[in-house]
């Protein structure tokens, strides 16, 4: 078998514990060692292992498994969040997949405690939930803008720790990814935006306001890594400047969760041989 280009796995290479924010290297490609050519030929061959892996989560939870996985998605505008939606979800059965994006709560939500709306899209059993932002921009945004007093958004590290522990007890793997691409990087992005009409949709000029929010978006992001990075659901952190990578990284990342699922397919809840001959005289 040749050498994998992964010198260590992705789900090692890319976890978050001790994780010092402001020295990422958002360009760097933790744990691979293969080019921008190796990695694109790997995804190819690698979109197919996740939507193999991914018929098995949903065939098992058509039998009542309760088993799901959680992809989390949190990143700077511009990190590629979408991106993985596309390229990596993309590659699976849309049928097994619950996707939620989470943006500024509506009316109705602020009526409700900021977990309420995340529950309402948690993935059933058998399917790969993607949540596009998620209850973490309320330790995020919530607190580089001060949308309520520090007093508030400081309980909510431990509770969302506890609300994600009841998760996992009740069968969902959590796959926590936060996206980061340099300053430099994001402003390329958003120039590309303002300069093709087929992109003027993703562009949002509160992006360039954004940026000066930079510094304090970064100690939001440390907080967070530091404080909800635990062993029943780590954060990874990807450099994704170069979008080859990060979406090779996610598709790794989900490939082995559902791996360490060790799903089988389900067996069948009929006589198969006697179905043949029933289907032979049909
Ligand atoms: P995106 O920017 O991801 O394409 P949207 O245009 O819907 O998606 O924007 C999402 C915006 O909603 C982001 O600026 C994000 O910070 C904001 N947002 C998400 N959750 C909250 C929240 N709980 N409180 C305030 N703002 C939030």
């Amino acid at each position: 078998m040749p050498k994998s280009p992964w010198s260590t796995p992705a789900p090692k290479a890319l976890r978050a514990d001790g994780v010092d924010v402001a020295k990422i290297d958002t360009s760097a490609t933790p744990g691979f060692k293969g080019d921008k050519k190796v990695g694109e030929a790997l995804l190819a061959e690698r979109r197919e292992v996740l939507s193999d892996l991914q018929e098995k989560l949903y065939a098992n939870g058509r039998s009542g498994d309760p088993r799901s996985v959680l992809l989390v998605l949190q990143g700077m505008d511009t990190a590629g969040k979408g991106g993985i939606v596309r390229h990596v979800i993309g590659s699976v059965d849309p049928q097994g997949v619950d996707h939620a994006a989470f943006g500024v709560p509506t009316a109705e939500e602020r009526r409700h405690h900021y977990l309420w709306r995340i529950r309402r899209k948690l993935p059933r059993g058998g399917q790969i939930g993607v949540f596009d932002r998620s209850h973490y921009e309320d330790v995020l945004v919530v607190r580089v803008h001060d949308l309520v007093p520090p007093a508030v958004w400081e309980k909510r590290y431990d509770e969302i720790n506890k609300f994600e522990a009841k998760l996992v007890d009740a069968g969902t793997t959590l796959v926590k990814v936060a996206m980061f691409v340099s300053l430099e990087e994001q402003k390329r992005r958003l120039a590309a935006r303002l300069d093709r009409p087929d992109k003027y949709w993703k562009f949002n000029p509160g992006d360039i306001d954004e940026r000066a929010f930079w510094p304090a978006y970064h100690d939001a992001y440390q907080a967070m890594l530091d404080r909800t990075c635990t062993d029943h659901a780590p954060w990874h952190t990807v450099p994704s400047d170069r979008k080859w990578f990060s979406r090779l990284a996610v598709t790794e990342l989900l490939i082995d969760a559902l791996q360490n699922l060790k799903l089988d397919w389900p067996a069948p809840q009929f006589d198969v041989d006697e179905q043949k001959r029933r289907l032979s005289r049909a």
